[in-house]
Parts: structure tokens; C-alpha cells; sequence
């Protein structure tokens, strides 16, 4: 099924392809198709190759180097970027904080991140969870305590991806203990390089290294540095959690598996493997789970377009396009068969020669990497306990 676009937004995804076609070095696609990602210089020159045409950030808005786009025009510019294995952008800076700072930061604030954010001279992670607060994330207890025109912040933050590349963390503290936990919230922007932060890694279980703990002890940060009024700083994480919740379903990343698991079958019938009745109605069953997903993903950003407001469906939207991810890799691991063995981490590194096809080489990596869709952002369960309670009425 493929819904009908308006004549100007079919255009505009001719554009994008077009644009893809010229400026995407084949190198580098190819590492991004076989799920290596990129190295960060990469990362970061493509992301002044898309600043440079002011497509860097679609979701800011035109006066601060956004793009003004629609929601729709996002997801297709997404859908391109994704089947033309383009990089990404780093979501901290572009999804999370940079619309946060456009919308709770001073002029000089504004004028100090956001340019460096388009033209990837910073890089953040986000100083959200905490041991003790996690779904919970109103219970944070890393405390910031006033002195002159600083806070001291002590306490520490885990699940923390990307702090080891990160040269600002975005953090919620607690300034002050005494009222409804919501209240005593403070967001701070703080550099990783303030005497008192020290960053250890999080092994997962395939050996790579996922996260890390970032540990504050007595770190001076300058009070400008605050991100909306002190004690406010759970408003500012909630429209950041709504930013990050809003183009959720993953359907590119689906498709893109979904091409992986159809490019397997065709190159094994070239080679007389039949793909059975079994694989011929799983893939089926997860071609109309996708377009069901797509379907509901452009209804609900299309009324946004249309001025509708945003409830429970960006909800449903990460539960089931987590769900579909983890399905599609499930399908591309049985595929592929024992080529799907090798998960050591030595041989998953990126100097390692393949072991099948190239194609093979990343599928188990990509398998458990998606495990932890279902968790960040907001647990399933979290999902589906939002579901219950804003569309059952339970
Ligand atoms: C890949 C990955 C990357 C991440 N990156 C970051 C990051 O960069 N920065 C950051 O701050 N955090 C990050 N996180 C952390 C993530 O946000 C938390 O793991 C998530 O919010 C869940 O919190 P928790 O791990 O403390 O689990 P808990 O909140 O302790 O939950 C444990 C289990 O109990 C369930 N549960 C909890 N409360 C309820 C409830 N009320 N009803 C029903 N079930 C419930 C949960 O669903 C889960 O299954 C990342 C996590 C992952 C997996």
C-alpha cells in the first residue's frame, strides 16, 4: 500500500533522493548499509554537507538554520535518508537539546549552542537516568547546591550512550529536596570537562562498550548555564522527552532491515536455496505490520500538521516500531543461518575480515544492539501503561 502524496511533498522526496544521489560517497553508505555506522569525523562532515544545503536540523524551526519543515516532509526526508543509508545526525544535539534551548534558552544561550550544534563543532549525551530513577526519572537525586554564581553538582548518572565522545552533557539535578519531586528539578548544560566529572564504561553483554556511568563529584557550573528557571527543569525534560517521542515508529530503520531480509532471500535463490512457506508468510506478516505502522505513523503526523495535539500516540508509535524492529531482525538472524554466529566482539570489530557475504557480517550485532529499543526512551511496559491509561481509560 503507499498512500497518495501531495504533488509538492512527492516532489520534495524526488529532491531528497536527488540530493542523496550527488552528495552520499558510496564508501560510506556501505558502512552504514552493513551496520557499522561511522566513524565521528564522518558523522560530523556529513552533517556540514547537510548544514551546508540547510537540511541539517528539520525539525528546528527556519530563523535558527532549521528547515520549517512539515512532519510529513520530515518522515519522508528520514524515509530517504534511511534507504539510501545516510549517516545520522547525532540525536542529542539536533532532537533532544537544540529544540530544548530553542524553546527554554537565553539569546545568548541560543546564539552560543545552536550554530555549533549545525555545524557538529559540539557533541552531546544526555545526563538523564540515574541507579535509582529510571522509568521513575522525577526521582533523580544528583543534587545542585548553590555557591555565588555557581552550582556544585554532586551524584551520578548511568545508561549514559556516548559520554565517552560527548563534550557536553545535558543533565536534570535536584535543587531542591523538600517539595513534590517534579518541582525540585533543574536541566543544566555542563561541559565534560569540568574539574569533578569522570566518565567509566558500561560493557553489554556482546562485549561492546553500550553506555557509561558519569560520576559529578562537587562540580562547579556556572548558574548561566541553567536551561529554563531553576526548578522548572522537569517541564524542559518532558517537551525534550515529547521531541524525542514524536518521530518514534522507526520506519525507516524497518525498512531498511526489511531490504536487508529481502536482499538475503534474493542473492540465496540465485544460489538455488528455496525460501520456504514459513519465511514466505513471516515476511508477508512483517510487510503489513510495516505498512500498518507507516500508515498510523503519516495519519498521526499529518494531523499534527493539521494543528491536531499529541496524546497517547507516540506511545503506541515506540511500542510497536520497537517491537517491528527486534521481528525484522529476528527474521534476517534465522535467515542468514550459522553466518550469524560470530558474536564475539573481536570479530564484530571493524577491522575483522567477514565471516559470510558481507551483508552477514553485523546481523547478530544489530540483533542484540535493538534489544535495548524496547527500553530507552520510556520501557514497553511504560508504553503500554501510558495506553491503559490515556486511550482505555483504565
Ligand atoms: C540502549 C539504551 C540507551 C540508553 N541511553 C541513555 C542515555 O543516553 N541517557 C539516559 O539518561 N538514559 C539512557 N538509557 C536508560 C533508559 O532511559 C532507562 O533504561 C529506561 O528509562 C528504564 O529505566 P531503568 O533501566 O532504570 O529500569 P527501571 O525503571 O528500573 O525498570 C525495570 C523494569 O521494570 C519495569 N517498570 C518500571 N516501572 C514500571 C511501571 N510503573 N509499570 C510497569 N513496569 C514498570 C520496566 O519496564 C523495566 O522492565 C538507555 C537505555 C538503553 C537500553
Amino acid at each position: 500500500m503507499e498512500l497518495k502524496l501531495k504533488d509538492e511533498d512527492a516532489a520534495f522526496r524526488q529532491e531528497v533522493r536527488q540530493f542523496l544521489q550527488e552528495n552520499l560517497d558510496e564508501s560510506v553508505s556501505r558502512l552504514v548499509r552493513l551496520g557499522y555506522g561511522v566513524p565521528k569525523p564522518v558523522q560530523d562532515e556529513w552533517t556540514r554537507t547537510l548544514n551546508a544545503r540547510g537540511w541539517a536540523a528539520p525539525n528546528w524551526p527556519v530563523e535558527v538554520g532549521g528547515t520549517g519543515w512539515s512532519m510529513v516532509r520530515r518522515h519522508l526526508f528520514e524515509l530517504e535518508m534511511k534507504s539510501h543509508h545516510a549517516p545520522e545526525l547525532q540525536g542529542f544535539g539536533f532532537s533532544m537539546v537544540g529544540p530544548a534551548i530553542i524553546k527554554y534558552g537565553t539569546e545568548e544561550q541560543k546564539q552560543h549552542y545552536l550554530p555549533k550544534i549545525l555545524n557538529a563543532e559540539i557533541s552531546w549525551c544526555q545526563g538523564y537516568s540515574e541507579p535509582q530513577a529510571g522509568s521513575d526519572l522525577a526521582a533523580v537525586r544528583t543534587r545542585a547546591l548553590i555557591d555565588g554564581d555557581d552550582y556544585i553538582v554532586t551524584g551520578s548518572k548511568i545508561w549514559t550512550s556516548a559520554a565517552e565522545h560527548a563534550d557536553h552533557i545535558f543533565a536534570l539535578v535536584r535543587t531542591n529536596p523538600d517539595v513534590k519531586k517534579q518541582l525540585g528539578i533543574t536541566f543544566l548544560l555542563i561541559e565534560m570537562d569540568r574539574p569533578g566529572i569522570t566518565v567509566e564504561p558500561l560493557i553489554a553483554f556482546n562485549g561492546k562498550r553500550l553506555w557509561n556511568q558519569v560520576f559529578f563529584e562537587e562540580v562547579r557550573v556556572p548558574r548561566n548555564q541553567r536551561l529554563g528557571e531553576e526548578n522548572q527543569g522537569w517541564t524542559v525534560a518532558k517537551n525534550l522527552l515529547g521531541n524525542e517521542r514524536l518521530l518514534v515508529s522507526r520506519v525507516a530503520e524497518n525498512r531498511r532491515i526489511l531490504s536487508c531480509i529481502q536482499e538475503v532471500m534474493q542473492e540465496q535463490s540465485t544460489r538455488g536455496i528455496k525460501v520456504d512457506a514459513d519465511q514466505e508468510l513471516r515476511l508477508n506478516q512483517l510487510k503489513i505490520s510495516l505498512e500498518a505502522l507507516d500508515a498510523t505513523a503519516l495519519r498521526l503526523l499529518s494531523a499534527f500538521d493539521h494543528g491536531g495535539t499529541i496524546g497517547a500516540e507516540p506511545s503506541m508509535l515506540k511500542l510497536r516500531g520497537s517491537q517491528l524492529v527486534q521481528e525484522m531482525d529476528r527474521m534476517l538472524f534465522d535467515l542468514i543461518g550459522y553466518y550469524g554466529l560470530p558474536v564475539d566482539s573481536q570479530m564484530l570489530a571493524e577491522e575483522a575480515e567477514p565471516v559470510g557475504p558481507d551483508y552477514c557480517d553485523r546481523v547478530a550485532n544489530g540483533l542484540f544492539h535493538h534489544r535495548g529499543y524496547t527500553i530507552a526512551g520510556g520501557s514497553s511496559e511504560i508504553q503500554h501503561n501510558i495506553i491503559a491509561q490515556a486511550v482505555l481509560g483504565l
